[in-house]
């Protein structure tokens, strides 16, 4: 990457991510990008220490007589295997799959609509009404304008896209939240690559934006 990202998630959500809460969409859209972000690494880590000062605060609670024997056997439990470099797909034609995504992402692209694909990740872990998807849009097209129920974290991954709130490059996340209105472009050169976590149905505009929803499938 010849630059760092320049569009950051909010400190909530880094310092939710931090002490576990965020949901798994959302938490593997934040993972993505702290792949690629020391600042956002850095707060992160600096919430779990102030997490973990909470704790230490908090009155020592009642554990059953065998916990000590029980977690020290999960330390010596196997490690799960990461899954073959040879079967994770790529991005696409020399984008490799960042590293967050190599276990979730199974393909292939599936066409929504001229110029824009998608592939569907289901995750274990994520809430009612959360849609995780890759979602590759052609240079130059344009998504629906649309907005928002709950809330929408976008990682980019390749490309660039633009909005009215800006323009986001790969590692860049932009974060809706309910009430945002917004028409995504994807920028002129390659191939706009975004990964996507919505929560709740998202409000379409227009004959055309509704009739491409059950296909986009959010
Ligand atoms: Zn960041």
């Amino acid at each position: 990457m010849s630059h760092g990202p320049i569009h950051h998630p909010s400190h909530d959500i880094l310092l939710c991510h931090a002490a576990g809460r965020l949901s798994a969409g959302s938490a593997l859209v934040v993972a993505t990008h702290l792949a690629v972000c020391p600042h956002c690494r850095a707060v992160t880590r600096m919430g779990e220490g102030v997490g973990g000062v909470l704790l230490l605060e908090e009155a020592p609670a009642n554990m059953a007589p065998d916990a000590l024997d029980r977690a020290l056997a999960r330390l010596d439990m196997p490690a799960t295997t990461p899954r073959p470099a040879s079967a994770v797909p790529e991005l696409g034609p020399g984008l490799p799959m960042p590293r967050p995504l190599h276990d979730v992402v199974h393909g292939p692209w599936r066409w929504v609509a001229p110029g824009i694909s998608r592939i569907r990740l289901d995750l274990a872990g994520a809430i009612p009404g959360e849609r995780v998807y890759l979602l590759r849009v052609a240079p130059g097209s344009t998504l629906p304008e649309h907005g928002h129920r709950g809330q929408e974290l976008t990682c980019v991954l390749a490309g660039r896209f633009r909005d009215s709130t800006g323009t986001y490059a790969q590692g860049d996340v932009a974060e809706m939240d309910a009430g945002h209105e917004h028409q995504p472009i994807a920028e002129p050169g390659e191939a706009c690559i975004s990964l996507i976590v919505t929560q709740g149905r998202l409000r379409m505009h227009g004959l055309l934006a509704r009739v491409l929803q059950p296909l986009l499938g959010v």
